[in-house]
């Protein structure tokens, strides 16, 4: 099996046979294949007697969007399985462990996450994870830190970034979310109710100059690699465990656009809790909940990342006093400028979210969304004022 081909369940069970120190030989395997179908293949292969599983994920040549092909490189799995490992190293409990990588078939191996969840059902059904905040900040102070010119030597630095331009994911971000949702653009994908809030949206162009500004912050800061498309359901979950998956879009990037994925989707489902809480009461309960989270995913992060620059900072001009301080502050505001812009292609733009998608109650997830575009908007006119973490919270607080 060396030519690129998508395989079957049988092949994906006859390739899980010859990765050494696996299965036995002879072992009895099934396979089935978990998921989407949109830009991957994603096979689960247990053996029922030892009760041992593992993942194999393979790219697909083509993204399959609204029954649309566009032709996508498969290199994309080298960079998928190359952060993992990455980021595995500096975090060896938050990311799956990678058993094996093949270039030829564009294929990753790895450890089955199957007893977590993916964090946005979890937050769809009204669970807490009091341990999210804490591991998803560790996450992302280490990968941001120990990839950026602050935890990495310069020279190095420069060599990793040439492994991860990514251009044709990049440009799925760039258009995706920092293009289309602002025009009358062919791949948004708006309901009728809201068609009223989509055209205010494109004739504003003071906001358009703050999503101008976000725009070239993606394509031109490198600051760190990021992992790309951290949104919930790039999160497995459970009380006790969370797992960073999926860092396909990983490439030198902006810091702010990871720490905004996962407090945009924080907010995208306290939107969506006009649709999925029973009544008010818990509705303000799950409210608080989530943002107490947005607030320790920052604090947690915040912490991390300053520790780690005062301990194992490599620039002597960066331990200017004063500079720290200062980065941060810029960080806090590119986080809450991209929180604002992901939540808003998640109502307007190609891809949607389950947590709003899923109210069947159309009233209800009219609300959702306008509530969700309201607090995208306000935090994106915010990017180059907010001082705290609490302004955001007060913007998604003001909207509901
Ligand atoms: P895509 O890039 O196509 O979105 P993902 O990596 O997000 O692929 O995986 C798609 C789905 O496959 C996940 O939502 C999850 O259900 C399943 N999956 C992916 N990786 C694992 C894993 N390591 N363990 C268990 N299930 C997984
Ligand atoms: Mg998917
Ligand atoms: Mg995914
Ligand atoms: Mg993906």
């Amino acid at each position: 099996m060396s030519t690129y081909h998508p395989l079957s369940e049988e092949q994906a069970i006859a390739y899980s046979r010859q990765i050494p120190q696996l299965f036995q030989p002879g072992a009895e395997l099934t396979s089935q294949e978990i998921g989407d179908g949109n830009l991957n293949l994603v096979f689960r292969i247990s053996e029922a007697a030892t009760g041992k599983s593992i993942i194999l994920k393979q790219a697909l040549p083509y993204a399959k969007v609204v029954g649309e092909s566009w032709p996508l490189t498969l290199d994309r799995a080298r960079i998928e399985s190359e952060a993992l490992i990455i980021e595995e190293a500096l975090n060896p409990d938050l990311v799956p462990h990678v058993y094996a990588y093949d270039a030829e078939l564009a294929l990753t191996v790895m450890e089955d996450l199957s007893d977590h969840v993916i964090m946005r059902r979890g937050l769809i059904e009204g669970n807490q994870y009091p341990l999210f905040a804490e591991h998803i900040g560790r996450f992302l102070a280490t990968t941001l830190f120990y990839t950026s010119d602050l935890g990495k030597n310069q020279q190095e630095k420069k060599l990793q970034q040439g492994r991860f331009i990514n251009p044709e994911l990049c440009k799925i971000t760039e258009d995706l979310i920092f293009d289309d949702p602002y025009r009358d653009a062919e791949t948004n994908n708006i309901e009728a109710p809201i068609r009223d809030a989509a055209e205010q949206l494109w004739a504003d162009t003071e906001l358009h100059f703050e999503v101008a500004i976000l725009r070239n912050k993606f394509l031109t800061a490198a600051q760190a690699l990021l992992h790309g498309d951290l949104h919930t359901g790039s999160i497995f979950i459970k009380p006790d465990s969370t797992k960073v998956i999926d860092p396909e879009f990983a490439y030198y990037g902006p810091m702010g656009f990871d720490i905004g994925a996962v407090l945009a989707n924080l907010l995208l489902n306290f939107a969506a809790q006009e649709g999925w809480s029973k009544d008010e009461v818990s509705r303000s309960a799950y409210r608080a909940y989530l943002t107490q989270t947005v607030k320790d995913v920052w604090t947690h992060f915040e912490e991390n990342f300053r520790a780690l620059w005062n301990e194992h900072g490599v620039d002597r001009v960066f331990a200017t006093p004063g500079y720290q301080d200062y980065f941060l502050t810029n960080l806090l505001r590119d986080t809450v400028g991209f929180t604002g812009a992901k939540i808003v292609r998640r109502v307007v733009g190609l891809a949607h979210v389950a947590d709003i998608d899923k109210i069947e109650d159309a009233a209800a997830r009219e609300r959702a969304q306008r509530m969700a575009l309201t607090i995208g908007t306000a935090s994106i006119r915010a990017n180059r004022q907010i001082s705290s973490i609490d302004e955001l919270i007060a913007i998604a607080t003001r909207a509901a």
